[in-house]
């Protein structure tokens, strides 16, 4: 059976553009008689409000998208809060740091980003990381590990990463692409590629279907689905809404594309739905 989810990140109120990408999971789902995962990926608790939670729960039934089993309905694969979770993610970096696929990096934010201009393999999360804790000695290591905590990261495999994606097609990406990726912060939040492939991984998800700003992010999630052992999802990755100023739908462009508003104001919900899936169609 088909199984997708919707898996936002309570950080800010839901606009239309969270919204398109809500539906179109949603329709791909019900179009086949799946089940419709809501996974609340508030992991990171400074950014994350309960707040905004509950905001985007009330905003998905205002638009009449349902769902079968989720943070307050909860279901079989539960719970469907990442910040209750965490033993998942544990236990997943275990076995990846057995199976030799981790190293500790002792590099600083500041010095990483001193390196942000070079523009070459760059995915979304930031500079690519050059490797320089790759090859530390355990001698080296355990000196570093006296004086700062380190975060850990993935050492990725000298091949390409390929895969067909749903909406946007055949996609490859060289060795190396992006960097040696984290996988658990310094301040030892689990980072979000890791929960997001533990979490479909354990939830039976067959179809991830999100925003294109994380298509970069599916080679990493593909070696990690790989070193896991887990069954690898079908993705599709939605084009982003953009504003009358070509840059991607944000707050600065006014708080009627917050779904909130657009109900306060009596918009109709089915105004919302027909308008996205006219954008869509
Ligand atoms: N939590 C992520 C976000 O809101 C989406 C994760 C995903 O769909 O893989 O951007």
């Amino acid at each position: 059976m088909l199984r997708g989810r919707f898996a936002p990140t309570p950080s800010g109120a839901m606009h239309i553009g969270n919204a398109g990408t809500a539906l179109l999971a949603w329709l791909a789902v019900r179009n086949e008689g799946g089940a419709f995962i809501l996974r609340m990926e508030d992991l990171d608790g400074p950014r994350s409000k309960p707040q905004y939670a509950a905001g985007i729960l009330e905003d998905l039934q205002w638009l009449g998208l349902d769902w079968d089993e989720g943070p307050d309905v909860g279901g079989p694969y539960g719970p469907y809060n990442q910040s209750e979770r965490r033993e998942w993610y544990e236990d997943a970096f275990r076995r990846l740091e057995r199976a030799g696929w981790l190293y500790p990096c002792f590099c600083s934010r500041k010095d990483l980003l001193q390196l942000a201009s070079a523009p070459h393999g760059r995915a979304s999360e930031g500079p690519v990381y050059p490797g320089f804790c790759r090859e530390l000695s355990e001698a080296e290591r355990a000196e570093k590990a006296r004086v700062k905590t380190p975060s850990f990261r993935f050492r990725l495999p000298e091949r390409t990463i390929a895969f067909r994606d749903l909406i946007m097609g055949e996609q490859s990406f060289p060795p190396g692409f992006g960097g040696d990726f984290v996988v658990k912060r310094a301040d030892g939040i689990m980072s979000y590629q890791l929960a997001v492939v533990v979490d479909d991984g354990a939830m039976g998800v067959t179809q991830v279907v999100r925003g294109s700003d994380l298509l970069d992010s599916t080679p990493r999630q593909i070696l990690l689905y790989e070193a896991l052992g887990l069954p690898i999802p079908q993705f599709a990755h939605v084009p982003l809404l953009f504003g009358p100023d070509g840059k991607r739908l944000a707050k600065r462009h006014g708080s009627m594309i917050g779904l909130s508003n657009l109900r306060k104001a009596g918009v109709k919900p089915e105004a919302v739905v027909g308008t996205l899936a006219y954008l869509y169609g």
